[in-house]
Formats: C-alpha cells, sequence, structure tokens
C-alpha cells in the first residue's frame, strides 16, 4: 500500500472517529453508517443486528416513530430475529439508543467528540437526550427490576422486549411485514400485541386464574402497565422473604411459558391447552426457586406453591 492511500484512509478514517453527530431532527444522519450514540457506527458495534436489518440506507429520522407514549420511539425494521445472540444484540442496541429522542426543531450538528461544546454546550445535549417524564424513569425502573430477578438471562431480555413493546409479536411483525396478518392466534379474535397476548387474550385468562388462585396474587391486568404496577407491589407484600422471591419469578415464569407456547402454535402446530402452560409455569418457578433458594425449598403440590423456608 502506498503511503499516500494509507495516509490517506488512515487520516480520512481517524478525523471521522473523531466527530460526533449531535441528533436534532434526525434527517442528516445515517442510522448505521454514521457516528451519534456511540464510538463506532451501530453497523460495526452492532453486526448480528445489521445483517437482518431491512433499513440499511436509513436516517435516523427514518427509524423514529414520533407515536406512541413519551414523544415516540424507535423501529428498527428487521426481517428476522431468531439466535439468541441476536436477540442480545438487539436488546444492547436498544440499551444503547433507548435515551436518545429526536428533537424535531433542530438540526443535526456534527460535533468534535472530544470537545462537544463546540458548537453547542454539552449539558444542553444531555437535557434532550434524558427526558425527566414519567414514562422513561418508568422505563429505567423495569429496566433494573427485570436485571434483578433470579431468572435465565435470555428471560430477562425476552421480558424487557417485551416491557419495551419491541417483541416480535405478529403486530411488531407487521410493521414491516404487512401481508403477514395480526391475529393472535391463541384466540383468533384480535391483533396479537404485547398487550394482548400476555393479559386480554381469552385464551391466556385461565392461565393467570390458576395463579391468581396458586399465589394468592391479583393476576389480572390487560396492558404492560397495569402488570408493571402488580409486578412492582411484590416488595409491599409481606410475607417471608423467601415466599417473596418466589412471588417475584411467577409472573416472568408465566410469561415466558406463554411465549414458548405460542412459539410451538405458530411455529410447529402444537395445539395450546392452557393446563400445559401452567404446568410449564410452575415447573420454571420450581427449577428457578431450587437455584436461588437451594435445592427442595420451593415445591409445587397440586398447583400450590409450598415454600419451605428449612
Ligand atoms: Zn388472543
Amino acid at each position: 500500500m502506498s503511503f499516500i492511500s494509507r495516509g490517506w484512509f488512515a487520516l480520512g478514517e481517524e478525523f471521522l472517529s473523531a466527530l460526533r453527530w449531535q441528533i436534532g431532527k434526525g434527517d442528516r444522519v445515517l442510522f448505521w453508517a454514521d457516528r451519534w450514540c456511540s464510538d463506532e457506527p451501530l453497523k460495526t458495534a452492532f453486526p448480528r443486528v445489521y445483517r437482518v436489518a431491512n433499513n440499511r440506507d436509513s436516517t435516523v429520522q427514518q427509524c423514529w416513530s414520533s407515536e406512541g407514549a413519551g414523544g415516540g420511539n424507535w423501529q428498527l425494521h428487521l426481517r428476522r430475529i431468531t439466535a439468541e445472540a441476536e436477540v442480545t444484540e438487539v436488546a444492547n442496541l436498544l440499551l444503547l439508543i433507548q435515551e436518545k429522542v429526536l428533537q424535531p426543531e433542530r438540526e443535526d450538528v456534527l460535533a468534535w467528540a472530544s470537545n462537544p461544546d463546540e458548537p453547542f454546550k454539552v449539558k444542553e445535549c444531555y437535557k434532550w437526550w434524558r427526558r425527566e417524564s414519567v414514562e422513561v424513569t418508568d422505563m429505567v425502573d423495569q429496566t433494573k427490576w427485570i436485571w434483578k430477578r433470579k431468572v435465565p438471562l435470555k428471560v430477562k431480555i425476552f421480558m424487557w422486549l417485551a416491557f419495551q413493546d419491541c417483541l416480535l409479536t405478529k403486530v411488531y411483525r407487521a410493521r414491516w411485514r404487512p401481508a403477514e396478518g395480526m391475529t393472535c392466534e391463541l384466540c383468533n379474535a384480535a391483533p396479537e400485541s404485547v398487550d394482548h397476548l400476555f393479559g386480554q387474550c381469552p385464551a391466556v385468562a385461565a392461565l393467570w386464574g390458576l395463579i391468581g388462585a396458586a399465589t394468592g396474587i391479583h393476576t389480572e391486568f390487560h396492558s404492560r402497565d397495569e402488570m408493571w404496577q402488580l409486578m412492582k407491589s411484590y416488595s409491599r407484600l409481606g410475607g417471608s422473604r423467601l415466599h417473596a422471591r418466589v412471588l417475584k419469578t411467577v409472573i416472568p415464569a408465566a410469561l415466558w411459558a406463554i411465549w414458548l407456547a405460542r412459539n410451538k402454535r405458530i411455529f410447529a402446530g402444537h395445539r395450546f391447552y392452557v393446563e400445559n402452560i401452567w404446568e410449564d409455569t410452575m415447573g420454571l418457578v420450581a427449577a428457578w426457586g431450587r437455584a436461588l433458594a437451594g435445592a427442595g425449598d420451593v415445591r409445587i403440590v397440586r398447583g400450590e406453591i409450598q415454600v419451605d423456608p428449612g
């Protein structure tokens, strides 16, 4: 390689890496290729997600939907997510960009990474990005709550995606594949959103009834927000510490069991029996409970969760 070409490329790359886009309305910045929310372009930081992205040439603005709570949300337009590694990357990518919010009234500005005070104040920039709204506070609390649970990492990621409304439900998929249809395959009666599948679906209602009877907690909810209010209230329920910890795994276990049964229904044509999901849920609670409490401390007897403090 000649000195000139090597020098030019090196200089060009070094120059680019010293600059960051500060996002305003997002129409001048390429979502995947430009540096705007981390030290490297998102396509380099998250190669697996980039590989399944349908919108590789999109601007930041085109990946933002101004609909929804808190002034808008990010939409990634992914072809498919199957491998666990992809799910992890998606979750990490969303974690990275979740605090970024477009400012439609401002222009995108290219600034020195080392000196973001030029051309504007870094404090100002933080003010844009960290909206002190209820939605963001809730999101941070949910993320912390979910990450504290004694459940497998893939279940944490699954729950986190569900609470951010980024789970690959039919409604989510229909954003870029409208031809596939959105109807819930468990009840065939409503679009399959996160709120429907885990809260409103009549095919799943009996499961929540069984869980309510076994645990003595109120398990009726119609939205992620109601579910979140319920999960938050666990810490105030009293009872032994061990019992409280078991209660905290019941809803994650039920959500995970519903999701697995739903996938088997859609991708393998299995029948959907509430009794099976109930057994799966109790099995997960027992398995995760044993892992956190020591063997034999948590038992399921005739559908009742029994906790033996030992
Ligand atoms: Zn349904």
